[in-house]
């Protein structure tokens, strides 16, 4: 992941890193060689202007030109800066309420029940919570299949009925039947579509007014760069999200969704999905994110 990113940023701190003395251009070509890399992972040309411009001013103020090592103190920059642009503190998942109820929402494909299901393994696993998952997903039989398939991998209840065609009514029963039972956490997998459409938007906002979330987590693809911040940002407008997951981490992605999805819709990453297997769920920390990219 960001492998490209990182060896254009670390090529650009190469003329910082040298013997001798260094100058105002060494300076404002790092600066402008970081712009470039950062549009080259998909980030917005106007972001990573502004990403520059305050690495710029925070390199002048700290007086990079006559430091003992510049290069480092330039990494350093540009960490701080990475991970203030990816959300600085960590954003934990609001859990005081009982139930909890967790309402997942995004594109097909992006990654929803796969994230459903490692979301129960962590919660069951890590946080000591019995939840239930809810397939919600009222057009594709197949999904509520495979969340059953991942429910019964963890050990995690799931609830369904398939013959039912109202999502609203499903998950209205779905808490219902968690209370019963004892569940203090249930997450919604909602339906998805190939692209951003007012049916979905529709149904969703539907769910979210009749069981008041605690949680709204959207789920979207890292591969897709900028599509995956024009999609937040069509999410947020109609749902108001309390978070982002950021799924397929683990994928060739270039790292624009994760650098600047925070930056677009004001709304944390709390989670990044990377790799198949249920237990490949990491909470975001922001500072290891941007420690990791400049290796
Ligand atoms: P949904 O339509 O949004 O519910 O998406 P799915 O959960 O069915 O995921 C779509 C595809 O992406 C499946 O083949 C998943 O196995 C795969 N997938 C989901 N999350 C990840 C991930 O973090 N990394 C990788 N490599 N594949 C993932």
């Amino acid at each position: 992941m960001f492998e490209s990113l990182s060896e254009r940023l670390e090529s650009a701190f190469k003329q910082l890193k040298g013997e001798g003395r260094i100058s105002e251009i060494n300076v404002a070509s790092t600066v402008k060689e970081i712009r470039r890399a950062l549009v080259d992972a998909d980030v917005n040309y106007k972001i990573a202007k502004e990403f520059t411009d305050k690495v710029k001013e925070k390199a002048q103020g700290e007086k990079v030109l006559t430091a003992i090592s510049p290069g480092q103190l330039m990494v350093k920059i540009v960490k701080d800066e990475l991970a203030a642009l990816m959300g600085g503190e960590a954003a934990e998942l609001e859990l005081k309420a009982t139930p909890t109820i967790i309402l997942i929402a995004g594109l097909q494909g992006s990654g929803k029940t796969t994230f459903s299901g490692k979301l129960a393994n962590y919660l069951k696993t890590k946080k000591g919570k019995k939840p239930l998952l809810v397939a919600a997903d009222i057009y594709r039989p197949a999904a509520i299949d495979q969340l059953k398939v991942l429910g019964s991998q963890i050990d995690v209840p799931v609830y369904s009925e398939p013959e039912n065609k109202n999502a609203v009514q499903i998950a209205e029963n779905a808490i219902r039947e968690a209370k019963q039972q004892g569940n203090n956490v249930i997450i919604i997998d909602t339906a998805g579509r190939l692209a951003v459409d007012e049916a979905m938007m529709t149904e969703v906002a539907n769910i979210r007014q009749a069981v008041k979330p605690n949680e709204i987590l959207f789920v979207v693809d890292s591969m897709t760069g900028q599509d995956a911040v024009n999609t937040a940002k069509a999410f947020n407008d109609r749902l108001d999200f309390s978070g982002v997951v950021l799924t397929k981490l683990d994928g060739d992605t270039r790292g624009g969704a994760a650098l600047t999805i925070k930056y677009t819709v004001e709304k944390p990453i709390k989670f990044v999905s990377m790799g198949e297997k249920l237990d490949t769920l990491d909470v975001f920390y922001p500072e290891r994110m941007a420690q990791r990219i400049l290796g």
